[in-house]
């Protein structure tokens, strides 16, 4: 999609330091990160958000999962990591391209803020 951040970072026109890549799926570092491992998880097509997903998307969805337990591997935090999504303004999302947030190597409250 045209002038999406996070498809440009999935074709390589825009550089993320990438932690993971498969035929569907992206991870890179942060750019702004909330914990000392903060990772983003995209699937390569765009989808809006979680909630703009269809039932097509299953697999897709399901693959995203996967990867994130992948990156978790990969950063070394798979003991002890969160895994979340802001669907909508109103939950903080800024980036219209569905995403999920790794973020581990710290203690993480609960609930959230
Ligand atoms: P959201 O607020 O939509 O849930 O999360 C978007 C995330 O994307 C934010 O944590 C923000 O720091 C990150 N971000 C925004 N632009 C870029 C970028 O160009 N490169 C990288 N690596 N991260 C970005
Ligand atoms: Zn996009």
């Amino acid at each position: 999609m045209a002038d999406c951040i996070f498809c440009k970072i999935a074709s390589g026109e825009i550089n993320a330091k990438v932690v993971y890549d498969d035929a569907d799926v992206v991870a890179f570092l942060d750019l702004n990160p909330q914990a000392p491992t903060h990772a983003l998880i995209v699937p390569r097509r765009h989808i809006d958000r979680l909630t703009a997903a269809a039932d097509a998307d299953a697999e897709l969805l399901g693959k995203l999962q996967l990867a994130a337990a992948k990156v978790a591997k990969v950063l070394k935090v798979e003991g002890a990591f969160r895994l979340v999504t802001n669907n909508g303004k109103g939950a903080g999302q800024s980036v219209d391209h569905l995403h999920y947030h790794l973020l581990g190597g710290r203690k993480l409250l609960w609930p959230p803020g």
